[in-house]
């Protein structure tokens, strides 16, 4: 059984007490063992960066990013190695997991314009002989605590700015996929990073509680679910630090009577079911606008959906998803679903005997289609985070709207549609952080910002592109004038200042 570890001062810690397993959800048997650190592990891990941080801060913004160049090339020539391990112990496909390293990496490339974007402003001549002009310095040390559904992209979101920026980084991945955060940290030592810039930290709840007490980290980042998200907000700010929160979401898709529907139909599966639905930015709620345009939906949906097939990673390419993370994932999907059949919503594809030959001790959950959802249901307040979606039947353009702004989440939506007047107006109208206009997975590239509103974010800047720079840095403005100096002539008389 591997035995995974910390990661501390550039090399593998072991813990020190309690550990907790770590499954392979295709086979559903544990393939290692994760170190739960304590609070007094992770104080020493801060203690240790708060020492290493102040020469890492100093040094020149162009240097840093070279590092960060290097990554860049490590990570991709490793990029096979690191798919495989993230396949491995999160279930997704291998093109998935790559595109979940990708999305990470693109933001590390975005990272090596670190030297432009941590330029001040600069007044010449504000007042007479006045100069203004101001910094941006990183914070000390600062943390990221991350979930389990992107194990490679959100550290690399975290990771890269903070240290980009000179700041020490503490990262508390999630405890269930935390091999690839480990290997991250290896190439950064790789890549010159200096040993105590990056710790990684294993653990739960107790670790969390220790970061967010410490009064040397100055900044948290955290990526997960709303309650947790609610609750890490509320104590880092309460404890005097500056906090970031991104929680989870229910994604509606609004199908207009004039969309293409073999396209909306293809999207919605593709967002709805690609990584068995448990990506922060699926479409788990499709809003068809008219009776005959769900009819015709539905029709193009069922036959897509019953092809599609179910596997291990190591399944070969034509794999369209893979296992959800753990057993209690999966019963919580099976609790879910039957609160939905019970409420009368029509379970149109039914995926509740999914079995897989050889696997059936894995953690695979077959797709489920529900249709006449109403908001009133279990399965439409909650996040299920499976391979589920619910269809609501709109009467208007109007009425799908506003589903999309009364519900408590506001991560992403989309809406296809022929009708550039009703997409704008959709774009300018709905409250929610990340819109897609005929493209059901709108999640911004590195250079633009990535958030949601309403209960799906909590704090006011976004992750990655600029927003990102201004969360791990504080502002320095100086105002300086100076006395007339030598170019008056040279003083040769000894005297006394006046
Ligand atoms: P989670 O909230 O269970 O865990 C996230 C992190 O919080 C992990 O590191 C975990 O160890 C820690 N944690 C868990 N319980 C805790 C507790 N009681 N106290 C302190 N810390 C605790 O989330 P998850 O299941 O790993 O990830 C899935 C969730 O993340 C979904 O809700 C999804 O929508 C959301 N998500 C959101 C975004 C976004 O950008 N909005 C992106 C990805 C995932």
């Amino acid at each position: 059984m591997e035995q995974l570890s910390h990661w501390i001062d550039g090399k593998h810690v072991k813990g020190s007490g309690r550990s907790a397993d770590v499954y392979n959800p295709a086979t559903g048997e544990v393939q290692a063992q994760v170190p739960l650190a304590t609070k007094s592990e992770l104080d020493a891990a801060v203690a240790s960066a708060e020492k290493a941080q102040p020469a890492w801060g100093a040094t020149n913004p162009q240097r840093r990013a070279r590092v960060m160049m290097e990554f860049v090339r490590l990570i991709n020539r490793d990029m096979e190695k690191l798919a495989e391990a993230l396949s491995r112990e999160h279930g997704k496909t291998i093109p998935d997991a790559k595109g979940d390293v990708q999305r990470g990496l693109e933001v590390i490339e975005f990272c090596i314009g670190a030297p432009h974007l941590l330029k001040g402003e600069f007044t010449d001549s504000a007042g007479p002989g006045i100069d203004m002009y101001s910094m941006k310095q990183p914070l000390g040390v600062v943390a990221g605590i991350t979930p389990f559904n992107f194990p490679a992209m959100i550290p690399l979101w975290k990771m890269g700015p903070a240290l980009s920026c000179g700041n020490a980084f503490i990262l508390k991945p999630s405890e269930r996929d935390p091999s690839v955060p480990l290997m991250l940290a290896e190439l950064l030592k790789e890549a010159g990073l200096p040993d105590g810039i990056l710790q990684v930290v294993n653990g739960d709840k107790e670790v969390v509680d220790a970061i967010l007490d410490n009064e040397t980290v100055q900044a948290v980042g955290f990526v997960g679910s709303t309650p947790i998200a609610a609750y890490i907000y509320e104590r880092g700010c309460a404890n005097g630090k500056r906090v970031q929160c991104f929680g989870g979401a229910k994604n509606h898709m609004i199908i207009m009577p004039d969309a293409d529907m073999d396209k909306a139909a293809d999207a919605l599966v593709g967002a709805g079911y690609g990584a068995a639905g448990e990506r922060c930015m699926a479409v788990s709620v499709a809003v068809p606008v008219g009776e005959e345009t769900a009819d015709r939906l539905i029709e193009k949906l069922v036959p897509r959906i019953e092809k599609l097939k179910v596997g291990p990673y190591t399944g070969g390419d034509d794999v369209d998803y893979g296992p959800v993370v753990t057993a209690a994932a999966k019963e919580n999907i099976a609790r879910l679903v039957q609160s939905g059949i019970d409420a009368g919503a029509e379970l149109v594809v039914d995926g509740r005997d999914f079995s897989l030959q050889g696997y059936e001790d894995g953690f695979f959950v077959g797709p489920h289609l529900f249709d006449r959802v109403t908001p009133d249901m279990d399965i439409y307040r909650k996040e299920i985070f499976g391979p589920v979606l619910s269809t609501v039947r709109a009467g208007s353009y109007e009425e799908a709207l506003g589903l999309a702004m009364d519900h408590e989440y506001g991560n992403g939506t989309a809406i296809f549609t022929r009708d550039g007047d009703a997409a704008r107006d959709f774009a300018n109208r709905v409250n929610v952080g990340m819109v897609g206009i005929n493209v059901p997975i709108p999640v911004p590239l590195a250079y633009h910002t990535f958030g949601g509103w309403k209960k799906s974010g909590f704090g006011d800047l976004n992750q990655h592109g600029t927003d990102a720079f201004k969360f791990y840095t504080r502002t320095k403005t100086v105002t300086s004038r100076w006395p007339s100096g030598i170019k008056d002539g040279g003083e040769f008389n000894f005297k006394a200042m006046d």
